[in-house]
């Protein structure tokens, strides 16, 4: 069997880290690992520094070209010495002149092309990965590096995300083993190639989504996250100082959670382990004592953790900066269209529907979107139910602005009558007023919409409510 872990940018970001990144690979050898690396800390925002200085025409991206290079000199020096140092000093500056070649020709186009910049911006990785399996060869392990541009093939989405062939990209992964094999893989997380071979990413933060891909690729037993917090909290500690780390999660659980803001994982790296049932930890580097947070399915959770199953409630999430907007008229009720004609004008205008409300009335839609596009939602409404409005069909396009929405997140909600009673009640005795409500059919998570003001103060009075009657 195989695992896949995933080390991410503050995780590598000197060479002591990644020094201790290696140990965690090499004390354990109970099976084989495939471990996804981002580039160290920074380099890919230094990246992407260069294609902007070289596209405006600023001559000092020789000079940060210079900076990455030393950057990774230094790191490979403390690393490695011998022939591993010579060979990957040699393809760092084979690299180095290569972009120094790309960066003149797009400073002299004064534009770079998306698949420029995904070359580009993608060669942290290459290095870190490179790196990485030196220092664990170095201690004797059968390891080697993969270029994921010649394993992972995805295409790009309409929404300006992609989505992975999983079909050609298992073909690659099984022609790249079997001329690779190896007891230790170490993948650059992030890049990736198109289906006409084209380098491309898999766009910011695309590492763990990486790590998910290999995970189903390899049909692994686990995916381990590795970050540096202890794993995903039942709400922003910062926010709510008696915030626990949740145990387990199931994977729905984990998506509404980062859906709604909290910083657990996007929502996309779930949906590769899902389909095969892999379960997902999150552990913290830096405190190897915790055990983390294991995201899985919910049937997994009821064999291991009883305890956390009782919770209807597993977290909350908030999301702020948000707008509400009502629209409301006697003339909405049976007329079917009402709903695709609102959000058809909302898609125009290219917002983002955080979540929509409609009574069974059917007098009012209410909806929040984030709030620097509401001014231009409003005005595409107005324009669109002109006539509507004139003829007093519509009697409002309203705005309420200044909002945000807290979810309480849980599986348990759906078959556990009075949870939105308790979590009310709790806003109610916190005098919160509460200005639309969503539950999904799914019941994984309900949702309500607050003045931002009241936002902490929200979110405390039901975490506690629901943290303490855990306990009593
Ligand atoms: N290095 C990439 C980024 O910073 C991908 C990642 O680390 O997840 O966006």
């Amino acid at each position: 069997t195989w695992s896949v872990h995933k080390f991410g940018g503050t995780c590598v970001g000197t060479s002591q880290r990644i020094k201790n990144v290696a140990d965690i690979i090499i004390k354990d050898d109970s099976e084989r690992k495939l471990v996804v690396v981002s580039a160290m800390s920074k380099v890919t925002d230094m990246m992407y520094d260069l294609i902007n200085k070289a596209q405006s025409r600023d001559e000092n991206y020789v000079a940060a070209l210079d900076v990455v290079l030393e950057k990774h000199t230094q790191t490979a020096h403390d690393l490695l010495d011998g022939d591993h140092l010579a060979s990957f000093l040699s393809q760092l500056h084979q690299d180095i002149n290569n972009l120094k070649a790309m960066l003149r020709a797009i400073y002299i186009a004064g534009h770079a092309t998306e698949s420029f910049t995904d070359f580009v911006v993608g060669h942290g990785e290459l290095w870190s990965a490179q790196m990485l399996s030196l220092v664990i060869r170095k201690n004797g392990v059968d390891c080697k590096w993969m270029d994921t541009r010649e394993v992972l093939i995805v295409n790009p989405t309409s929404s300006n995300q992609v989505d992975p062939d999983y079909s050609l990209s298992q073909q690659g992964l099984e022609k790249w083993y079997s001329l690779n094999p190896a007891k230790v893989i170490i993948a650059t997380g992030f890049i990736a190639s198109t289906p006409q071979n084209i380098p491309t990413t898999l766009k910011r933060d695309g590492s763990d989504f990486s790590a998910a891909i290999m995970g189903a690729l390899f049909r692994a037993r686990q995916v381990t996250i590795w970050t540096d917090v202890d794993g995903v909290f039942s709400a922003d500690p910062r926010k709510v100082s008696e915030a626990v780390i949740l145990k387990t999660l199931s994977y729905q659980e984990a998506w509404e959670m980062s859906y709604f803001g909290a910083n657990v994982l996007h929502p996309r790296t779930i949906i590769p382990v899902m389909r095969y049932g892999i379960p997902i930890i999150i552990r913290n580097i830096f405190n190897l004592s915790a055990p983390g947070t294991k995201i899985c399915h919910p049937s997994v959770i009821e064999d291991e953790d009883k305890q956390d199953l009782q919770n209807f409630v597993k977290g909350f999430a908030t999301i702020d900066n948000l707008a509400l907007v009502n629209v409301e008229g006697t003339g909405m009720a049976g007329v079917p269209g009402t709903a695709s004609a609102i959000f058809g004008a909302v898609k125009d205008v290219g917002a983002n529907v955080i979540m929509i409300s409609q009574a069974s009335s059917e007098h009012s839609v209410c909806f929040a979107v984030p709030e620097k596009e509401v001014k231009a939602v409003a005005e595409a409404l107005q324009s669109r139910f002109r006539q509507a409005l004139d003829a007093g069909r519509l009697s409002q396009v309203a705005v309420v602005p200044n909002c945000s929405i807290l979810a309480a997140v849980g599986q348990k909600m759906a078959s556990t009558p009075g949870v939105s009673a308790t979590l009310f009640n709790a806003l109610a005795k916190a005098s919160i007023n509460v200005r639309a409500i969503a539950q999904g059919c799914s019941e994984y998570n309900i949702t309500v919409v607050i003045k931002r003001e009241d936002c902490i103060k929200a979110l405390r009075a039901v975490h506690s409510r629901f943290y303490l009657s855990r306990t009593t």
